[in-house]
């Protein structure tokens, strides 16, 4: 399936790398500076060896002295700088890097998230996770080893070109080849090691099948077909390595032979040039030297060119989220507080509508159960109720907005909606609270705990409101971690709220008590309530019936239980099937008709 979250041009990723870096131009312009220090002090030795051969013999000891100092001190001077060079290099990776990083998180986060619902959190995980390594491999070794493979190998070019302009042709006639060569690698090495990888893991996952499987695999006498089987992935997945050890061979042989060309044609050439008496034969030895300074850069630049596609395929795919387009908003405020479904039709693959023209319109402060069987459309019916899908066709207003076109923060004031999955970050028990209302006191916080029957499991807590909860801190029960969701629901304060199985992991006692505590808070607000229970139907005002994404029946418990039809006969199955309490054991007058 083709993914819905863009990948980002060539362009485009490039720009958002060179952003990055144009932040930390200083750093880079040190990193060059230091390498452009380092790599000339690389120079000085084929200098001094040009000046010991060229004085052919009158070297004094206090000469050979001062060569072997001033030598000395180049080394020195180029071994501190190169390590420079690579520290401000690395500096400049991370920081691009982290960069990177804080912009997709933010980017990500901001997300609309009908897009998110859509495209699944799968893609979305494999950019922040593979693609993001990937990258981030790339730009914390790449930035500092291309930097001083780009300097070294500049500044070596001049040194020849400055030692004997004339040597300086000879790293000509080895440019043509080593540009074929790469581009005759890299338009095979990619798809060959994607291949190659592909054929790893279906040997992989053969054998893990084997492995697990091997019972089976005995009792059906089938060892000498997986055997067979395995062989032929093996044969496969060899004939990808193969394939990717010839290419290496190849590129990598033939940049080799490369490399000993202009050495070739320095001593060649430069004799020639010597014989006739227009070069020093120390020119030529010290020219010599600097073409075999090229190759260590070269190779590394070369080298690195596999690892820099790698990374800018994960560079677009991870900048391509910010090419999301923004949700399009509107600012216009609802006028009250009156949520209605206007003939609705919702699909989320074009050809096959879920929702086949749903009207509800619950009156401002009504209680509604929303019931049905599995598959029905309800959980989709509470995404298009809290704007977090746009309808088809037809309309989900609240006070005569669309909610999808409202603003998050707007759209929470009036439509909030919990439902299974909710997040417990890792941090306190009042930070998690406080999401929903940042200025809440700790007594409004106890209140709120309070109202979803929460207190006892928050009595065990070892620091109260600053035990810290979430992925590392404290493990909380699954019902706690819901009533800390519907907690935040209160805090947050909307007039109306749609719950989707929002009590679905408490036992059914505690569930049924604590929507009757949240129903008292909740006076005044419109509650609509999605439950597989169905005393929730039985203790709300309003009844709503969805089958095969139509509204079937409407009503109260008691005229859909007499009118005999869909409700009726879930609530017998319901009845039978579940060893709840019936209502009547705790409910009030309504509780005569429910059998
Ligand atoms: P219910 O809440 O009544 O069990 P849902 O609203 O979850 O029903 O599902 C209604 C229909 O929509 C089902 O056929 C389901 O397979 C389909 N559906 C739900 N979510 C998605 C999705 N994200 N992508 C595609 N189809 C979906």
């Amino acid at each position: 399936m083709a993914s819905i979250l863009p990948v980002a041009g060539g362009r485009a990723a490039w720009r958002s790398l060179r952003s990055g870096l144009a932040e930390r131009r200083g750093l880079i312009a040190a990193a060059i500076a230091l390498q452009i220090a380092a790599s000339a002090a690389g120079l000085v030795g084929p200098q001094l060896l040009e000046r010991i051969i060229n004085s052919s013999g009158a070297l004094t000891d206090a000469t050979i002295d001062r060569t072997a100092l001033l030598f000395s001190i180049a080394l020195v001077v180029q071994t501190v700088f190169t390590a420079g060079a690579r520290a401000c290099g690395a500096l400049t990776g991370e920081y691009v890097l982290a960069r990177m990083r804080e912009r997709f998180i933010a980017t990500v986060l901001a997300l609309p998230i009908g897009i998110v619902e859509r495209a699944g959190t799968g893609d979305l995980m494999t950019r922040a996770s593979t693609d993001v390594d990937d990258m981030s491999q790339a730009v914390r070794r790449g930035v500092p080893e291309l930097l001083v493979a780009s300097v070294t190998c500049v500044l070596a070019i001049v040194a020849l070109v400055v030692t004997a302009p004339i040597l300086g042709l000879v790293v000509v006639p080895v440019i043509p080849p080593l540009v074929l060569a790469t581009r005759w690698y890299l338009h095979r090495a990619r798809p060959a090691y994607q291949r190659e990888a592909a054929a790893q893991a279906v040997v992989n996952a053969d054998l893990q099948e084997t492995v697990n499987a091997a019972r089976t695999i005995e009792s059906l006498r089938l060892g000498a077909r997986r055997i067979a089987q395995t062989d032929d992935d093996i044969r496969d997945w060899i004939a990808w390595e193969r394939r990717t050890l010839r290419l290496r061979t190849v590129f990598f042989g033939s940049c080799e032979a490369a490399y000993i060309v202009p050495l070739v044609l320095c001593i060649l050439f430069g004799g020639l040039l010597v014989i006739h008496g227009q070069l020093s034969i120390g020119a030529v030895a010290a020219a010599a030297l600097y073409a075999q300074q090229l190759v260590s850069p070269v190779d590394t630049l070369l080298a690195w060119q596999d690892e820099v596609q790698l990374a800018s395929a994960s560079l677009s795919r991870v900048v391509g989220v910010s090419e999301v387009p923004p949700a399009e908003m509107t600012e216009r405020i609802p006028l009250d507080q009156l949520l209605v479904a206007d003939h609705v039709h919702f699909a989320y693959n074009e050809d096959a509508d879920v929702l086949h023209g749903i009207d509800l319109a619950p009156e401002v402060g009504a209680r509604l159960a929303v019931v049905g069987p599995s598959g029905a459309g309800k959980s989709t019916l509470a995404l298009l109720l809290a704007g977090v899908h746009a309808p088809r066709t037809g309309a989900v207003e609240v006070g005569g907005v669309e909610t999808h076109l409202l603003p998050p923060e707007r759209l929470r004031r009036e439509v909030a909606l919990v439902t299974q999955e909710h997040h417990l970050f890792a941090c306190s028990l009042r930070d998690n609270l406080r999401l929903a209302r940042a200025d809440a006191s700790d007594r409004q916080l106890l209140a709120v705990l309070e109202a979803v029957d929460a207190m006892q499991a928050f009595r065990a807590l070892p620091s109260g409101l600053d035990t810290v909860i979430g992925s590392g801190g404290m493990s909380i029960s699954p019902g706690f971690a819901q009533q800390i969701a519907i907690a935040r629901l209160l805090l947050a304060d909307p007039h109306t709220l749609v719950l989707d199985e929002a009590t679905s992991l408490l036992d059914s006692r505690a569930a049924r008590h604590l929507e009757r505590s949240v129903a008292v808070l909740l006076e005044g607000r419109t509650v609509i309530a999605i439950s597989h229970r169905l005393h929730a139907a039985h203790d709300a005002e309003v009844v709503v019936v969805v089958e095969d994404g139509r509204i079937s029946e409407y009503g109260t418990h008691a005229e859909l239980l007499s009118a005999g039809g869909a409700y009726a006969r879930l609530w017998s199955t319901w009845r039978q099937e579940s060893a709840e309490p019936g209502p009547q054991e705790s409910v009030g007058p309504s509780a005569s008709t429910a059998d």
